[in-house]
């Protein structure tokens, strides 16, 4: 028996095969052509001969349909070896952000259930992290399951679930060069993306924010308040107040001098005792 804990168990009981999986391969990745409750109520309709292991909402929704010892129908000849995941959309659609994370879920507990290798595949002999297309027709000829944008954001899935395994997300390749102990601009803008960017780039940026005063922990990072940081200081330093490190300001954290202060103006001397004060003797007697 094999369920994925943190997957919401909606067990289906026509169009499945019990005890039907073979030595599991790979997960796939369909695109329903519809919502996740029409796919809910179809995959309980005998007539659909239809049925798939996972679905995913587009709020990001994850739920399972049939256990992975179970052979779901989803695609083929495949069935008996790929644990299938169908996404709500439309053909065309690419997925969302929360369904990237639901998908990504389901690979990393796949490769700690069953051994799926955190990869991408494009081939119905391959394993990892596959897709319905790739199984041409003896697969049923879904040309366009789940369709080239889906394709393009099955390296994604792989990393958030290399991440998930790991137990902390990987940094990102990022190469510091120093030119005369000045880190030179290492290519990309810095800004909050999801995932965060994380990596020596970010970790150095901290670090001289952190040494000009700002109020910022350095771990690499480039979270909410990185992006604070980095906004107000190009407030202060007559950039656009925008909340990235951009080349501009990459170089400004390390040239930029505040402008000298000037002086306030001098006291004026106290005034002397009245009784001294020149002028106001009275020397009429
Ligand atoms: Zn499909």
């Amino acid at each position: 028996m094999a369920r994925m804990p943190g997957a919401e168990w909606s067990p289906i009981t026509v169009n499945y095969t019990r005890d039907g999986m073979g030595e599991i391969h790979g997960v796939t990745l369909h695109i329903m052509a519809g919502t996740l409750a029409g796919t809910d109520s179809w995959f309980r309709n005998r007539a659909a001969e239809a049925s798939s292991h996972f679905g995913t909402g587009r709020a990001g929704a994850l739920r399972q349909w049939v256990d992975t010892k179970d052979k779901a129908w989803a695609q083929a000849d495949g069935n008996p070896h790929w644990i299938s995941i169908e996404n709500e959309g439309r053909g065309g659609d690419d997925l969302t952000d929360a369904q990237l994370d639901a998908c990504a879920r389901v690979l990393a507990w796949a490769h700690k259930q069953h051994g799926v290798p955190l990869r991408v595949t494009d081939s119905p002999n391959g394993r990892g992290l596959g897709h319905h297309s790739m199984g041409g027709s003896a697969w049923g000829g879904h040309l366009a399951c789940p369709g080239v944008k889906v394709l393009a954001q099955k390296a994604e899935i792989v990393r958030r679930a290399a991440a998930l395994v790991d137990g902390k997300p990987k940094e990102d390749t990022i190469k510091i060069v120093l030119e005369d102990g000045v880190p030179q601009w290492p290519g990309r803008v810095l800004k909050v993306t999801s995932p965060m960017m994380r990596g020596a780039d970010v970790r150095i940026w901290q670090e001289k924010m952190a040494k000009r005063g700002w109020k910022i922990d350095v771990d690499g990072v480039f979270g909410p308040q990185s992006a604070g940081v980095a906004k107000g200081y190009r407030k202060a330093t007559g950039l656009n107040a925008v909340a990235e490190v951009d080349e501009d300001a990459w170089s400004m954290t390390w040239s930029w001098r505040p402008p000298p202060q000037t002086p306030p103006p001098a006291e004026p001397p106290p005034p002397l005792p009245a009784t001294c004060q020149p002028g106001l003797v009275d020397d009429a007697n």
